[in-house]
């Protein structure tokens, strides 16, 4: 079968691998769509980190790794044991392994794991590929309503929403989404479904403003030479917002995030800032702000968002492009360089 591994910093090859078998527990899937996303980019360009030479603790996953942690598919074998899944089902992965057995595990806050990792980051496999084994526990079934590139959009998604949870706003809230990109557009979506009353979406690129005022999002700011703590008052009777969410990690809004929130207002980072960046903690003292954080999801919210997918809560039009295998090197540069959306690797079908 076809698949695309990474055998090293910026080498990824597109090869003939051999097909693999489910053993017990396991379930076999057709890959037809598999995303790539910010960690891919960190793997590719930075790394390889999550994987290398040495076996992963958990998944003994080593280098060269099939990469692939968004995707979705058609059942196509089953191991021994498995049951309420049938070769033909249409499925969506929640690509997780976690120990089940450290503090953060034990605490139900599994996606906080010390060893976790992800099908497709370390592991046997990946999205990537004709075909992927993965444990059973990791599939779910998708509704007539949702096709597969919806199915493939799940897991970004599942990324997203926990962030717009992590506010904890809803219903008559404000909110700021600092950067428009794939997983600013899932968070923004996730919190007009959550109720949230006013969103202002913050984005200097004109494409990603675009997207977003596409989706009927109303107030899509450009910060470039602005005042934008400024800005977002004006536009919010005056106060600062219940919540910002960074979804862009990059110097620049960090620095805004403070300033543009009420008192006991609450900034989740949702995007891994590589960069060192001033921070005046007194600002977090001046208004009792809360600094949180966003990784992964939690319990129940890949699910919901399959549900939300159905509803209708995430419009896929303008911001989700189709690559073939063999353009992934290519799309992975420009995806670094800011010059695509969120973007699927079409799986060429198994014969
Ligand atoms: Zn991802
Ligand atoms: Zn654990």
């Amino acid at each position: 079968m076809i698949a695309a591994q990474l055998h090293g910093r910026e080498d990824l090859r597109v090869e003939d691998v051999p097909e693999p078998e489910p053993g017990p527990g396991e379930v076999k899937v057709a890959v037809a769509h598999n995303g790539l996303c910010g960690t891919d980019l960190h793997e590719y360009f930075d790394g390889p980190m999550a994987c290398t030479d040495e076996p992963h603790p958990l998944t003994g996953g080593v280098l060269p790794q099939i990469m692939g942690h968004e995707f979705a598919g058609v059942v196509s074998g089953l191991g021994a044991g498995v049951t309420g899944i049938a070769v033909g089902d249409r499925v969506s992965i929640e690509p997780l392994y976690y120990c089940r057995e450290c503090d953060a595990c034990t605490s139900g806050l599994t996606r906080l794991c010390d060893n976790i990792i992800t099908h497709g980051i370390c592991s046997n496999g990946g999205g990537m590929a004709q075909q992927t084994v993965v444990p059973a526990w990791m599939i779910h079934h998708l509704p007539s309503s949702v096709n597969l590139a919806q199915g493939a959009l799940i897991e970004p998604l599942a990324v997203a929403f926990n962030g717009a949870l992590r506010s904890g706003t809803g219903p008559g809230d404000s909110v700021v989404v600092l950067g428009a990109g794939p997983i600013g557009i899932g968070v923004t979506l996730g919190l007009r479904a959550l109720g949230v009353e006013k969103l202002f979406v913050v984005e200097p690129a004109a494409t990603r403003r675009a997207a977003m005022s596409d989706l009927g999002i109303e107030h899509v700011i450009d910060p470039t030479g602005i005042d934008v703590a400024a800005e977002v008052k004006r536009r919010n009777g005056g106060r600062g917002v219940h919540a910002a969410i960074d979804c862009a990690g990059a110097a620049a809004t960090f620095s805004v995030a403070p300033s543009v929130l009420r008192v006991h207002g609450r900034y989740v980072i949702l995007a891994f800032v590589p960069a060192e960046v001033p921070f005046q903690p007194w600002l977090l003292a001046r208004s009792e702000i809360e600094l949180t954080g966003s990784c992964g999801y939690g319990p129940g919210v890949f699910t919901r968002v399959i549900d939300m997918m159905a509803d209708g809560t995430y419009p896929t039009t303008g911001w989700v492009e189709h690559v073939r295998i063999d353009e992934a090197s290519d799309a992975l540069s420009e995806l670094r360089d800011g010059l695509r959306m969120k973007l699927l690797v079409d799986l060429p079908v198994p014969s």
